[in-house]
């Protein structure tokens, strides 16, 4: 069965602001979605909330993972459940190599599914590293770096990727956040990406800018303003958006710009 991300009448606040007001979306496995949309906008509070970032209060609305409403589960079991978020993990650990820290989840995920499980032999996780390290053009140096300690945008964007190819989710998010990747942080996540995607794989990629689309090519773009998706269509919607900006969204929705 197809597994997908249902986010249904979403609304969210944060410290008694209103954030979300409606937001309704479906990202199934198989399908790259982008979620555009001026500052502000809210794209990082959704991004938020479907990680389970508790600083957000779910005011109304569901959020269903593969059948399953996951509002009540913590960051971990949502992670168990196949659903991955890109900034997960944003801090250095000292004294963790990428290896120890891919293994680490990977047994945690078996002990998930078998509490009795011995854990990943190192051979086979050897194995199983190189061969997504080699399907991914990385250099296998890369795996015996500390995590994130002094890592570049574009090495942590790499350590994200790789997880990624470990851990197989079935649903992905990805917030590109405002600040912007350098071009080398793009190519890197555009290229795992579009390695990655398939059958099995949903993404969801977060970002103000349409930049990112000219590397990874998303069937479905969704424009959010104030809250709410207030436009969804094909691939011709982020070049509109391209040739005008988001001036003529909030004038065709009523709102007064922030910033752009
Ligand atoms: P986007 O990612 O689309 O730029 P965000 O989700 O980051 O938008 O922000 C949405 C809105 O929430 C903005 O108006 C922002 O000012 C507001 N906001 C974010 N964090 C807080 C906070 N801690 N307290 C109050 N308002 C906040
Ligand atoms: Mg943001």
């Amino acid at each position: 069965m197809v597994a997908a991300l249902e986010i249904r009448n979403l609304h969210a606040s944060i410290e008694d602001t209103p954030i979300l007001k409606g937001v309704n979306l479906v990202v199934k496995q198989g399908e790259i979605h982008a979620l555009m949309g001026p500052n502000g906008s809210g794209k990082s509070t959704l991004a938020n909330v479907i990680m389970g970032n508790p600083a957000y209060t779910i005011d109304a609305g569901q959020i269903i993972f593969d059948g399953v409403d996951i509002l009540d589960l913590g960051p971990d079991e949502r992670s168990r459940l196949g659903l991955f978020l890109a900034f997960q993990y944003p801090v250095a650990i000292p004294g963790v190599t990428v290896a120890n820290f891919l293994r680490s989840a990977i047994n945690a995920r078996r002990r998930d599914q078998n509490p009795d499980d011995k854990g990943i032999s190192i051979p086979e996780f050897r194995r199983l590293l190189t061969e997504k390290m080699a399907y991914l053009e990385m250099n296998n140096e890369f795996a015996g770096r500390y995590l994130n300690d002094g890592f570049s945008g574009g090495e942590k964007k790499r350590a994200e990727i790789l997880q990624m190819a470990v851990l197989q989710p079935k649903i992905t998010v990805m917030d590109e956040t405002d600040s912007g990747l350098d071009i080398d942080a793009l190519r890197i996540v555009a290229s795992g990406v579009n390695r990655l995607v398939g059958p099995e794989l949903g993404v969801l990629v977060i970002t103000h800018y349409k930049r990112i689309l000219d590397y990874i090519q998303p069937q479905h773009i969704h424009i959010m303003m104030d809250g709410r998706i207030v436009e969804s269509a094909g691939p011709e919607l982020a070049d509109q958006l391209e040739a005008t900006g988001y001036k003529p969204f909030f004038e065709r929705y009523g709102l007064v710009p922030t910033e752009e």
